[in-house]
């Protein structure tokens, strides 16, 4: 069943690159796997799939040590300040980076295990009051702001999409993310490149890929629906 969803996936990945007339490689799978056991990602793990995204701390830090080491592991949910310590040398992008004090707190938990953290700025693209993210409008300048911090380099945004019925109706927001990130990326700065655009779930993915995203998020789509108990 999971090699079935990947297999699925991944046409449809294929096809929507081939529709925006963008080449695969263009295109990084997250599998997320939130909520799934080890064993479910041990099996992703034997068909190949190498990145993993996780929304929770804990579940990382747990995840990370029963998994073999060359899986790349993506936190793309909201993270508390407190928690940075726990997964600053375990993940190789924080996709959900959308305060000041979130980024004062990376750069210092980073600087001491002297790692360089890779993260992405979170946009509510949408402005959705259920939704973390920082403001488009203000998106320009936090990224200005931590562009000085020496352990910390911006590698693009992040958006996650209102929740619809039609996958349509989102194209509008990756637009959004996608320009807002060319204009970023004209005050050049040193550590700062606008390579990635993490946008599009189960729900949404092809429309992102469309309208360039760089990464997708994958969970549902992948691994079944998710039963929180
Ligand atoms: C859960 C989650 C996903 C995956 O959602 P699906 O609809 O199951 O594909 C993607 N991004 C974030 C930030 C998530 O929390």
């Amino acid at each position: 069943m999971l090699k079935d969803n990947f297999k699925e996936v991944e046409a449809r990945i294929q096809a929507a690159c081939e529709r925006a007339g963008r080449k695969r490689e263009e295109v990084t799978l997250i599998a997320v796997s939130k909520t799934k056991p080890v064993q479910m990602l041990q099996e992703a793990y034997d068909l190949g799939n190498r990145i993993f995204g996780e929304n929770k701390v804990q579940e990382i830090v747990d995840k990370y040590d029963a998994l073999p080491a060359d899986i790349s592991w993506h936190m793309i949910g909201h993270l508390q300040r407190n928690k940075v310590k726990y997964i600053i040398d375990k993940v190789t992008l924080i996709h959900s980076v959308d305060s000041l004090r979130l980024a004062e707190t990376i750069e210092k938990e980073a600087a001491k295990k002297g790692v360089t953290a890779d993260i992405l700025i979170e946009v509510n693209v949408a402005k959705e009051d259920t939704k973390y993210g920082v403001m488009p409008e203000d998106a320009a300048r936090l990224v200005s702001q931590i562009s000085v911090m020496p352990h910390i380099r911006i590698k693009g945004l992040m958006t996650i999409a209102p929740f619809v019925t039609n996958p349509e109706e989102n194209r509008i927001y990756f637009q959004r993310l996608r320009n807002l990130a060319v204009d970023i990326g004209e005050n050049k700065s040193d550590n700062v490149t606008m390579s990635v655009l993490s946008m599009g779930m189960t729900n949404d993915y092809e429309i992102a890929i469309e309208e360039g995203a760089t990464m997708i998020r994958v969970g549902t789509g992948l691994f079944g629906a998710r039963s929180y108990i």
